[in-house]
């Protein structure tokens, strides 16, 4: 099931078959719609639908095109509207320095007010922002600060560079592409999608405009978010229902609609790949790690109450052949969990399955001997975790264990050295923008001590 995060069913390009084109959306599999208010009137409207309409929500605000109409009585009625029970955002507001239909002050004197506005009534804000990618920066960040939980709302039918990504990002924001990420000439933006975390992404149709393609130039409609989101997933890498079960719960994190991812996952598919959840603990507390805060992975919930016995694990597993490989992964180090890992990829290859290994390289210290010889024929890839070019950067990023500090960089690099003995593939991994890490060097060592793969991720970017 996907959301249109963003449609303006009630404009006039809908008079003649309004009815029809929101049952479209419905078969179509669209779960909610959000109706975006641009002024007034339009914020009214959306309103109605909703009250029609089960799974239509509304917005109220006014968009900048618009702030030059504002007059003593707008705010008073748009406070008045922000208290509909389905008004569950602020918006559109923002600054469009590409038209400038309104003076440029004015936009910025009224997105202030919006914002103070919505912070007031606890609601998130969407976001429009054309050609002003300083001054939406400048005066958003006044407000938001290093959110990370991301509840101030959403940047829509993004358009922006990465420098505005990141920053609305830090700022705590979601973003939301619209059908102009399938144009043809849209390589940069595809590649501002790619680095989105998964947790941040949603998909929209900003309709009647920006038809994505393969409807380009039509009227757009809901329906047609399922094209946005086809193409966000082929350039991520994943399945669409990936990219519908984490825009779903990203829905329901930043509105509290639909449902909550529920905890105690011990497997789940991502691609064609099926992932084990064995363990929570780490000997790591990797700054940019979310196990413990927010253990969500492409919209599945990681936190366990308990560990998963190996029979449990194994009998989460239907078929391995099903699958093109089965992972030991999760939020945790598996190698804290040898004996469960060694007893389920026995039957996991008995059973005609391929094996991966997703670890921090911590195995043989945490264990007290090489294991590696343990995982030879049982093992098919290992993909370790390298991080940093300096003992002292990976101490500073991934904060081992107090007694592993100092010490634990040399043996992961043994570790690796050790796995291509016994374990066909090797791949050696790091998160990439990470303080005190020179990329460039991760990369050289990999290549040059142990000529195994490389590959520099994005954190929370499957792909
Ligand atoms: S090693 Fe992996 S699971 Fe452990 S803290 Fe770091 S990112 Fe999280």
């Amino acid at each position: 099931m996907i959301i249109d995060t963003h449609a303006h069913v009630d404009m006039d390009q809908f008079d003649a078959d309004r009815d029809e084109t929101i049952e479209r959306a419905r078969q179509s599999g669209v779960k909610y719609i959000v109706n975006v208010g641009c002024d007034i009137d339009s914020s009214r409207r959306s309103i109605e639908l909703t009250e029609h309409y089960d799974f239509i929500y509304a917005t109220a605000g006014i968009h900048p095109h618009d702030v030059k109409d504002i007059t003593g009585d707008t705010y008073l009625e748009l406070r008045d509207l922000l208290q509909h029970p389905k008004v569950i955002a602020v918006g559109e507001t923002g600054l469009d320095y590409f038209k400038n239909y309104s003076p440029p002050d004015l936009q910025r004197e009224h997105l202030r007010k919006q914002v103070e506005l919505a912070l007031e009534v606890h609601k998130p804000l969407i976001i429009h922002s054309r050609d002003a990618n300083a001054d939406i920066i400048a005066i958003l960040s006044e407000y938001f600060k290093n959110d990370e939980n991301g509840r101030a709302g959403i940047f829509h039918c993004f358009s922006g560079d990465q420098e505005l990504a990141n920053a609305a990002l830090a700022m705590g924001f979601y973003i939301s592409f619209s059908g102009s990420v399938t144009f043809k000439n849209a390589d940069s933006l595809r590649e501002v999608a790619k680095t989105i975390p998964a947790d941040r992404l949603l998909a929209e149709t900003d309709c009647p405009y920006m038809a994505p393609v393969p409807m380009r130039g039509k009227r757009n409609e809901p329906s047609f978010v399922n094209h946005t989101a086809e193409r966000l997933a082929e350039i991520r890498g994943l399945k669409l229902d990936d990219v519908h079960r984490t825009m779903e719960l990203n829905f329901y994190d930043l509105f509290g609609i639909g449902e909550q991812a529920k905890p105690g996952t011990v497997s789940y598919q991502i691609r064609n790949s099926l992932y084990l959840n064995l363990t929570q603990r780490c000997t790591n507390s990797c700054g940019f790690c979310t196990r413990l805060t927010k253990p969500i992975v492409q919209g599945y919930n990681l936190a366990l109450d308990r560990e998963p016995t190996a029979l449990e694990i194994w009998e989460s597993i239907d078929d391995p052949t099903k699958y093109e490989e089965v992972v030991f992964c999760g939020y945790g180090e598996p190698t804290l969990r040898l004996d469960v890992i060694v007893e389920v990829a026995k039957k996991i290859k008995d059973a005609g399955g391929r094996v991966r290994l997703n670890t921090n390289g911590h195995g043989n210290v945490i264990n007290k001997r090489n294991i590696l010889p343990e995982l030879k024929g049982l093992v098919d890839e290992v993909s370790v975790s390298l991080n940093a070019d300096t003992s002292e950067a990976y101490d500073e990023i991934c904060v081992p264990l107090p007694s592993y500090r100092g010490r634990i960089y040399g043996e992961i690099k043994d570790f690796i050295a050790e796995a291509k003995k016994y374990i066909p593939d090797v791949q050696v991994t790091i998160v990439t923008h990470q303080k005190n890490v020179d990329e460039d060097r991760c990369e050289a060592i990999v290549n040059k001590e142990f000529g195994v793969k490389y590959r520099a991720r994005r954190y929370n970017i499957v792909g």
